[in-house]
């Protein structure tokens, strides 16, 4: 096997090491079963346990209260963008507000007109997506259905801080596809929750969606079976055929996350030391590394930071990748560079990065 690089990816991304080897020997064969778990039957008593396993670990590192359901969804988080907007606003007469803070954000919002009212609470477009607002300071327009926001715009690099979610107000609806278990997180404040697995949670394929019972109640009848919540709340995700090795592999993770990390208090303060690594490498350059986000919408995942020419910018990308640090090129609608620095990112990768800033900057600058 070639050696591993520091992977920046924005997703699919780095996953840990221990949990792929664990995956490796899974799909040679499960333990006790004989066969591999991409081979038996999703109905199978050694898969039930794997699902029943993987919605435990959930519940356990994330706290979910027994008011609200785990279910792991295939269509990723786009699919989300229209199922969420097709259970919740289709028929009613209140409209949803969205409060837009990325490009994430803006196509949940495109995708939700097409199902009902839609007010936009917030945008911070005209600030080319830097910021994010306080959520309570919002005029929300009269009873809304619920309010949308999106935890972490992974392209721009903002994110909510911890506890930014209003403790009453109209039901919460999150895309935490890109910070979904790096901190612990007030379930009960929201209303719905759901994250692509393919950046902390596991391997694309799986959708993981926290949905508070209460908003069963509010679902039209006549929706397609696979797209209404209703269907896999009483199927327990095993209505139809579920991605097997997506959730094998997600609760490979949560026990990585229970296991060698010890939670998500851990996890989040390790992330904290990661991202301040970098943050504080781009505020000691001088401006010779400019950060997109503004520092209190700084993400923890996803640092973006622009160098002072697009050319200087592919040196940079060059160089890194020939240091074994690969996928820094921004997103091409921000440009620059973003390194994402999930959960399975080690330290050490990322203090590889700020060397070769470091080092970068001294014979650049
Ligand atoms: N929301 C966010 C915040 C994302 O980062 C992404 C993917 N990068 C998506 C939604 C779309 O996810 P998917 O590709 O799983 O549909």
């Amino acid at each position: 096997m070639t050696a591993r690089v520091w992977n920046f990816s924005p997703g699919p991304a780095t996953l840990p090491e221990s949990v792929l080897e664990r995956a490796r020997e899974r799909l040679a064969e499960l333990p006790g079963v004989g066969a591999s778990v991409v081979e038996i039957s999703h109905r199978s008593a050694a898969f039930e346990d794997v699902v029943q396993e993987a919605e435990r670990n959930l519940r356990d590192l994330l706290n979910v209260p027994e008011s609200h359901h785990v279910l792991f969804l295939q269509g990723g988080a786009s699919l989300q963008f229209s199922m969420a907007p097709m259970n919740l606003l289709r028929g009613s007469s209140a409209p949803a507000a969205y409060v837009v803070t990325g490009t994430w954000g803006a196509k949940a919002l495109a995708e939700a007109r097409k199902e009902g009212r839609v007010d936009v609470a917030w945008d911070g477009r005209d600030r080319g997506y830097t910021e994010v607002p306080d959520l309570r300071a919002l005029e929300l327009p009269g009873t809304a259905s619920y309010l949308h926001v999106s935890s972490n715009e992974t392209i721009q690099g903002v994110q909510f801080g911890e506890g930014f979610e209003p403790a009453s107000g109209p039901a919460l609806v999150c895309d935490a596809s890109s910070d979904f278990l790096s901190r612990p997180l007030p379930i009960d404040r929201y209303g719905l929750l759901y994250a692509g697995a393919q950046k902390n949670a596991g391997p694309a394929g799986v959708t993981v969606v926290l949905l508070h019972d209460d908003l069963l109640e509010r679902i039209p009848d006549g929706l397609p079976s696979m797209l209404d919540y209703r269907t896999h709340v009483e199927n327990r995700s095993l209505y139809n055929t579920p991605p097997v090795f997506a959730i094998d592999l997600l609760m490979l993770v949560t026990r990585w996350l229970r296991d060698e990390i010890g939670g998500l208090d851990k996890m989040h303060e390790r992330n904290r030391e990661k991202a301040a690594l970098l943050y504080d490498g781009i505020d000691a350059s001088e401006g010779f590394y400019r950060g997109h986000a503004s520092p209190p919408a700084r993400s923890l995942m996803n640092v973006t930071f622009r160098l002072a020419t697009p050319e200087l910018e592919s040196r940079f990308v060059a160089e890194a990748r020939d240091e074994g640090l690969v996928e820094l090129t921004g997103h091409r609608t921000v440009g620059g560079i973003r390194a994402s620095i999930y959960n399975a990112m080690p330290a050490e990768g990322v203090r590889a990065l700020r060397e070769f800033m470091d080092d970068f900057a001294d014979r650049a600058g």
